[in-house]
């Protein structure tokens, strides 16, 4: 083929690729991305794309002499010209990214008569030699095969870039292949060596590891780089948006002088000192941001104060604050609407302004590993004891509480914790349920670790660790360090609220929260919580009501019993005061007691399976006047708040129903506290009754409870516990692991609504409920309600609202909003 030839139907100038009909497998990514920059009008440096079915035939002088012809006519410059001098970068690319990759020379052209001149043009301690040096070594080690140690020893011995240049020279004479003087042969040479490294067994290897075809070929590209001084000439890199704030603020560096072809360790300069200024790259990076709706980042070059860009790309994972504020400016630009906005932020971007998070180097020390049962992340002394726990933190310590697992009377302890970790325990156990409520970080079913209170020491995998020394731990990955790692407090900033409110326009499923106080209610509230989903008002005995409870629970005559319990009243008033003037006049459910006897009197309990035991409806169609008692305290409370000018929307809650007739009764109970309370105030209350839908029965008579509930709320927690007969304290951290280990199970159906078996029996409910009562509320309120899979579920599902625990509220109106766009989606 001849020059000419080769001109017409081998070589396209930047910016003429699509037009000649060229795919990306032709033009290699940059030939793209070069095509893209022009026809937005952006500055791209001089060049040429040598296609990838061509590509080979780079190596031919004349097809090389042709190649540089043509770059001499679009640079408008001449090789050569010791007034405006020029060099060739030669760099390659595929259609798959940048795997092995095996060039990218930036400095061509150079020859032993123009490199002084050149370098003294371009100072900076002989960077024109350094360029040459590192274009011969190339040549001469995967071109001509010369031993990379040959070229190593010979760097040895010189000390200088310009010495180094001779004697590189010099060992490729030696060997038979004197390096090629003219700027047209090295590139020749230089498309050889790039082909044959693709060619090698190694490159083959890695493409093939990396799941490309080993026959994958690649376009090269001959861009023409203007050689200047370094007042005026010079390269860097810059990115559209500040990762400070994500705020539109392109940020970078640029480096005087010449590429090197290898990573360089002097400092940048900042973007304001750039030769001819700056404004036409922020200019390029806006368009380019609009264009390409992400986060923008370029290569460019500095000639003679003029800026063209070299390469563009878009981020592919920017960080959460970034991907949120160009999301918002995107939307606000009309570039993008309310969905894909929404869409382009990840449930875990949320997670990670909402929580702190550990600033991990990669040098830590893992101790152990378990459940990520509670997100965030915090360093503390360890404390084997709640009281411990409280005596450290009231001298000011912060203090990781470790332990078994953990009960009621631990709650001083988890309060005292800036983080928690226990051996037991699943993703719904005890310590994982408070701690997600309270949105403290935990850790659970670390089974590897081994408590040894006597002597006062926590060891895991061969590490021993004292009371008192100091962890840091992960509740988001569930992974614990030795010692204190930095902790970066959470920011989440007015974006993140406003990226959610476009999400509200979104999604269909209402958000509720699992909040068992007022101080609960008011942060879900603030995170965006639409009312209270489950008040679990068995909590609300915790800690210093503990004693009450037992007196209640262990009374041996009806005195004895009623006396506890007007006690118990009293307090629950209060704390329902406290909620119902946090709630104001959203809806509020309010589930009455369902304590599993064990989690309150420990060895007491004289149950063998309390967790199927007396819980729930059924202790209180023991203890009769339990239920009256607390709807008492709940409808007089509301009175109290009506008072003010608020109006809760009451919904009462009857827990692990399994017969219809449980629930009668227990409605009976609510029904007759709420004529108490109208007869004593003259108030009548409003309020719906509804049950909890958490064992399988109740799954399946679901038409039968619509007969008396006005609302149903899935409690999957139970309904997955007993659904698989997998106990939600005991499997999770073992058998659960094993079985996605050996991928039994996907997932843990804690963490992940099963969409099979938990999924069917709950289609099934609502079918049957709607059957019978089709205006009938339905809701989720077990762990599940927080969690973006199981929220889609949902969504499926047709389910009216999920109800989370209050830090996982947000990332919940986010995931709604993806689930309602997904469910729409055809
Ligand atoms: C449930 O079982 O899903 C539920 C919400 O109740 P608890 O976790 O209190 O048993
Ligand atoms: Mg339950």
């Amino acid at each position: 083929m001849t020059g000419i030839e080769a001109v017409s139907t081998i070589f396209v100038p930047y910016g003429q690729g699509r037009g000649r009909g060229l795919d990306e497998a032709e033009l290699g990514a940059h030939g793209v991305e070069m095509d893209r920059l022009v026809a937005l009008g952006l500055p791209v440096v001089p060049g040429v794309t040598v296609p990838a079915s061509h590509a080979a035939s780079l190596v031919q002088p004349d097809v090389a002499r042709a190649a540089i012809d043509l770059l001499q006519q679009v640079a408008g410059r001449r090789f050569g010209d010791p007034e405006h001098p020029l060099l060739i970068r030669l760099l390659a690319s595929t259609s798959a990214g940048g795997a092995g990759i095996p060039v990218d020379l930036p400095g061509l052209g150079i020859t032993t008569s123009s490199a002084s001149a050149l370098d003294e043009i371009v100072g900076c301690g002989g960077a024109i030699y350094e360029v040459f040096a590192a274009v011969i070594r190339y040549i001469g080690e995967h071109g001509s095969g010369i031993p990379d140690d040959d070229f190593a020893e010979a760097e040895y011995v010189t000390s200088s870039h310009e010495e180094r240049v001779a004697k590189f020279l010099e060992l490729c004479t030696v060997a038979g292949f004197p390096f090629p003087d003219h700027p047209a042969d090295q590139l020749a040479c230089a498309a050889e060596a790039a082909l044959r490294r693709w060619a090698s067994p190694r490159a083959r290897r890695l493409r093939r590891r990396q799941g490309l075809p080993e026959e994958l070929g690649f376009a090269l590209h001959v861009q023409a780089i203007r050689v200047g001084p370094p007042e005026t000439c010079g390269y860097g890199a810059a990115e559209s948006r500040d990762p400070a704030n994500g705020a539109f603020a392109p940020t970078g560096a640029f480096r005087r002088s010449v590429r090197r072809a290898m990573a360089e360790d002097r400092p940048g300069e900042p973007l304001e000192d750039l030769p001819g200024g700056r404004d036409l790259l922020v200019s390029a990076l806006r368009t380019l941001e609009l264009h390409m709706r992400g986060v923008a980042q370029v290569e460019f070059e500095v000639r003679d104060a003029e800026l063209a860009l070299l390469a563009a790309r878009r981020v592919e994972r920017p960080a959460p604050r970034t991907a949120i504020r160009l999301a918002l400016d995107l939307a606000e630009a009309g570039v993008i609407d309310d969905v894909t906005a929404v869409g382009s932020i990840r449930t875990s971007d949320i997670e990670a302004l909402l929580h702190p998070q550990l600033q991990l180097t990669g040098h830590e020390t893992e101790f152990a590993h378990g459940l990520p049962a509670s997100a965030g992340a915090a360093a503390g002394r360890i404390a084997l004891s709640s009281e411990r726990a409280v005596e450290w933190s009231e001298s000011g310590d912060p203090v990781v509480l470790v332990a078994e697992e953990t009960s009621p009377g631990d709650l001083p302890g988890i309060l005292a914790a800036k983080a928690i970790v226990t051996v037991r325990g699943g993703l719904s156990a005890h310590a994982a349920v408070v701690a997600r409520g309270l949105g403290r970080p935990a850790v659970c079913g670390a089974t590897a670790v081994r408590i040894h209170q006597a002597a006062g020491t926590v060891a895991s995998d061969g590490q021993s660790l004292a009371e008192g020394d100091v962890i840091s731990v992960d509740g988001s990955s569930g992974t614990i360090y030795v010692g204190a790692v930095h902790v970066v407090p959470p920011q989440p900033g007015g974006d993140l609220e406003m990226l959610l409110r476009h999400a509200d326009r979104v999604r269909r499923l209402k958000v509720r929260a699992n909040a068992d106080n007022g101080r609960d209610a008011a942060l879900a509230i603030q995170h965006g919580a639409e009312g209270v989903g489950l008040c679990r008002t068995e909590h609300q005995f915790l800690g210093d009501r503990l004693p009450l409870v037992r007196r209640y629970l262990l009374a041996t005559d009806a005195d004895e019993e009623a006396a506890a319990l007007a006690e118990l009243a009293e307090a629950q008033k209060e704390d329902f005061l406290d909620l119902l003037a946090a709630v104001g006049d959203r809806p509020v459910t309010v589930r009455l007691l369902d304590a599993p006897l064990h989690e309150f009197l420990g060895e007491q309990a004289q149950e063998v399976n309390p967790m199927l035991g007396l819980r729930g409806v059924r202790l209180a169609l023991m203890r009769t006047e339990l239920y009256p008692a607390q709807a008492r305290a709940l409808f007089s409370a509301w009175v109290d708040i009506a008072a003010t000018g608020a109006t809760p929307q009451l919904e009462v809650m009857v827990p692990l129903v399994a017969l219809a007739g449980e629930l009668a009764s227990a409605a009976e109970h609510i029904h007759r506290a709420a004529a108490d309370v109208e007869a004593a105030t003259g108030v009548s209350v409003p309020y719906t009754v509804g049950t909890m839908v958490e064992t399988p029965r109740a799954a399946l008579i679901a038409d039968q409870l619509a007969g008396i509930a006005q609302f149903l709320s899935f409690g999957t927690n139970d309904l997955t516990q007993l659904t698989y007969g997998f106990s939600r304290d005991d499997v999770e951290a073992q058998l659960l692991t094993t079985y996605t280990e050996q991928k039994l199970l996907p997932v843990s159906p804690f963490a992940s609504l099963d969409p099979d078996g938990v999924g069917a029996l709950i289609k099934t409910a609502i079918a049957r409920a709607r059957g019978v009562r089709p205006a009938i509320k339905l809701g989720i309120c077990g762990e599940h309600g927080g969690d973006p899979a199981s929220i889609e579920l949902c969504e499926r599902l047709g389910l009216d609202y999920v109800s989370c625990s209050p830090s996982r509220v947000p990332g919940a109106r986010l995931a709604a909003a993806h689930a309602t766009v997904a469910v729409a989606a055809p």
